[in-house]
């Protein structure tokens, strides 16, 4: 822990707050009154302020722009029946983030600014909360490079900044998805794990054309083979094979670290469900269909928690899930919904108080 850091707090004249629809929010759309901002500049951390929400200028010319050095981070906040504040794991996010900075070689940002500054900031627009189940405060850290200059080099100015969105119940329909063999999220040695702007804008093309072929999402595949399991879009995933929980390890650096894997690991274990983090690849899953022992595949995610499969596909194989019969995935996604909001103990301290 370090010491409560000064944060020049300039308040909106005006809340918008009443005039928010909470009953219905649409992700990302509608954000609270205050953002944090901080910039980077000289080798230091400065400018650290809570300002209203707004605009803000830059140079055409703005590093970030040209050579995408942007990284991100999603974190929730809730409120308990008491009325009391929590972020889920934001130190997990923090980590992340600066794992992120590393590989984009942009400066870490320190823990009063990215964890302080956060608290502060969900203080000040506590009331924005939403208190209804299943929903949230969405909280996005992001960083981006402030150069005015062009030319191909790491960016010297830095800017950051904590929004927060209220978020509503995510609809999880059950997803239709099918296992991707044209385009790649991520190979070794690139920056699949990491949270930069750059992963989402390559993934897009390939989320749409399985929007038009009638599917949800991809379940992304190695770079050479394209046989092995990554991750399903924007969610790490999880298959049930023989009561066994199966995910792709981490070690080849090709999948992001989900801070909700992390957390459905530990949730799992203490279901009495065995959690294997290995290799997995598409022949395995067949051959366990085929066999009738591949129950359950979900995805799991800061958006919607836990998003079940109900199809999968394979070229021009399919295979459909039981969402009735098989319900390992709803279980996990209940406990972890109820640490979150307050209904169940917090036994590994994912909840830091405002
Ligand atoms: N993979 C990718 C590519 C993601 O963008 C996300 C969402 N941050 C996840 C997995 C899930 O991570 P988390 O549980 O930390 O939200």
């Amino acid at each position: 822990m370090t010491a409560a850091m000064d944060i020049a707090i300039t308040k909106a004249t005006e809340s918008k707050l009443k005039s928010t629809s909470f009953e219905k929010l649409v992700f990302g759309k509608d954000f609270t009154d205050h953002m944090l901002e901080a910039d980077y500049e000289n080798g230091e951390w400065k400018n650290v302020e809570i300002n209203p929400f707004g605009p803000i200028q830059f140079m055409p010319s703005m590093a970030a722009l040209h050579y995408g050095q942007a990284i991100f981070e999603g974190i929730k906040a809730y409120k308990n029946a008491d009325g009391e504040a929590f972020i889920f794991r934001p130190y997990d996010n923090w980590k992340r983030f600066n794992i992120s900075a590393q590989r984009m070689q942009m400066p870490e940002v320190p823990e009063e600014i990215f964890i302080e500054g956060m608290k502060q900031l969900v203080a000040v627009d506590e009331d924005w909360i939403p208190t209804k189940p299943d929903h949230s405060l969405y909280i996005r850290p992001v960083m981006f490079a402030t150069d005015e200059s062009l030319g191909v080099h790491a960016s010297k100015k830095y800017k950051f900044l904590i929004l927060l969105s209220p978020a509503g119940a995510y609809y999880d329909a059950p997803m239709k998805i099918y296992v991707e063999e044209t385009y790649t999220r991520a190979a070794p040695g690139g920056v699949g794990f990491a949270k930069n702007a750059g992963n989402y804008g390559g993934s897009l093309l390939a989320a749409q054309k399985a929007k038009e072929q009638g599917y949800d999402q991809v379940l992304w595949t190695d770079a050479f083979e394209h046989k092995w399991l990554q991750e399903v879009g924007t969610m790490n995933v999880f298959f049930i094979i023989n009561n066994v929980a199966i995910t792709p390890s981490l070690e080849e650096g090709t999948i992001l670290n989900g801070v909700t894997r992390d957390s459905a690991i530990k949730v799992l274990h203490e279901m009495g469900i065995h959690v294997e983090e290995r290799k997995i690849n598409i022949d395995e899953l067949i051959d366990a269909y085929k066999a009738g022992t591949f129950t359950e595949i979900f995805g799991t995610g800061t958006a919607a928690t836990i998003s079940r499969v109900k199809e999968l596909r394979y070229q021009d194989f399919s295979m459909y899930f039981d969402l009735e019969k098989y319900n390992i995935a709803k279980e996990l996604k209940q406990r972890l919904t109820d640490i979150r909001e307050g209904r169940a103990e917090d036994t590994y301290g994912w909840m830091l108080p405002v």
